[in-house]
Formats: C-alpha cells, sequence, structure tokens
C-alpha cells in the first residue's frame, strides 16, 4: 500500500516514520509532490483538519493520504493552544517561542494546576475509504524546559506515567507511549479491521 505523509514538519513525519517501518507500507512525503502547497488548516477541531488535510493530498494525489493534526490542551488556559500549537506565538514563530510563551502564559500557575493532554488525530483517506483515530496522553507543564530530545513542547510536557518530559526520552521510548505512538496504534487497529 503507497501512502503520502501529509505534512511538512519533518519532526513529525520522522516519528510517523520510525512507528510504522515495521508494516509493509510504502511511504511517500509532500517533497514527492512539489506542486502541492501549504494547505490551509481551517477545521474547529484537530480531527477537522487532519481531514481537510488527508482529503486535499488524495485529490491532488489520488493516492491515499495520511495526515497527523496534534495540539496541546492546557486545562489552565481552558485548552489552548489545543488547534493553535503551531502558532501560539505568532505567524513563523519557532518552537521556542511557542515554549517560551506557555511558560509566559503559564507564569502564576501553581505547579497543581498545570495539567495538560497532548492530543493527535490522524486521518487516511483513499478512494471510498476515511479513517480517523485519536491518541491522547495526560501530562503537566513544566516550570522550566527539560531534556534536550525531541521538538515543539516536548521540553515541557512532562509524563505523569513516566516521571519525565518528552524531551528527557529517546525518540523510540516517546514513540511507545505519545499521543502520536497511541493515535498511529489505533489506526492500524481500524486498518487491520476493515
Ligand atoms: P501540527 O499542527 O499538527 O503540525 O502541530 C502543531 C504544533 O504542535 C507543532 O508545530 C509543534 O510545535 C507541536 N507538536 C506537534 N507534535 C508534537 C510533539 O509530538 N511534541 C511536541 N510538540 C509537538
Amino acid at each position: 500500500m503507497k501512502i503520502v505523509l501529509a505534512t511538512h514538519n519533518e519532526d513529525k513525519r520522522t516519528e510517523m516514520v520510525a512507528i510504522l517501518s515495521e508494516l509493509p507500507l510504502q511511504l511517500l512525503s509532500l517533497e514527492d509532490f512539489p506542486e502541492i502547497g501549504e494547505i490551509i488548516e481551517n477545521g474547529g477541531s484537530l480531527r477537522e483538519n487532519a481531514l481537510i488535510k488527508a482529503r486535499t493530498v488524495h485529490l491532488l494525489t489520488g493516492l491515499y493520504a495520511w495526515a497527523d493534526d496534534t495540539g496541546l490542551e492546557v486545562d489552565a488556559l481552558d485548552g489552548k493552544p489545543g488547534v493553535y500549537s503551531a502558532r501560539y506565538a505568532g505567524e513563523n514563530c519557532s518552537y521556542a517561542d511557542n515554549v517560551r510563551k506557555l511558560l509566559q502564559d503559564m507564569e502564576n500557575i501553581p505547579e497543581n494546576m498545570r495539567s495538560a493532554n497532548f492530543k493527535t488525530a490522524i486521518a487516511l483517506v483513499g478512494e471510498n475509504m476515511e479513517l480517523v483515530s485519536e491518541g491522547v496522553v495526560k501530562g503537566k507543564i513544566t516550570i522550566k524546559p527539560k531534556g534536550v530530545g525531541g521538538f515543539g513542547y516536548d521540553p515541557v510536557f512532562y509524563v505523569l506515567d513516566k516521571n519525565k518530559t518528552y524531551s528527557e526520552m529517546k525518540m523510540t521510548e516517546k514513540n511507545q507511549i505519545s499521543h502520536r505512538g497511541k493515535a498511529i496504534q489505533n489506526m492500524i487497529k481500524l486498518l487491520q479491521s476493515q
């Protein structure tokens, strides 16, 4: 089965490829289709955004398209940054800008009120087929970044079950328990039940 991974984010792609590498799939990337530009993600939820990306790439390539949309939902910020996680600190902001803004916005929030969920929705769209899966991990936002691995909000997302941040994990460990890893495993189950 040939699948186009519908993301321009190299970090997300690396994790997806690592998790999917044991399956008999031929994974293509958007680099293989340079004519496909930026896809506007204007859905109101992670699920809708994943579907928008996968439907667009399927339409333009005729191939199965797999899209991941991810958001960090912080309880004390009423679920923000959520669907706006990529541009939380503004257009063209860096991962570091987003982390800095998040820590600033949470400056006065005490340790016991810093709970958050990391969520991924994955959509797989093909001819007469639309599947959506989700994965969620409960954690909390640290006071300061910790660890050197990963990307995005990883240095400030502390996983309760593991007693460390995503950035303190090796990629294989993160992939085994992460929001993205869970969403991928759920998608594999959906595919196998087809
Ligand atoms: P996207 O809209 O799915 O590309 O992701 C939104 C933003 O969330 C990205 O720009 C990253 O900053 C962040 N993000 C996505 N996945 C992860 C992850 O696994 N760890 C940390 N940050 C992530």
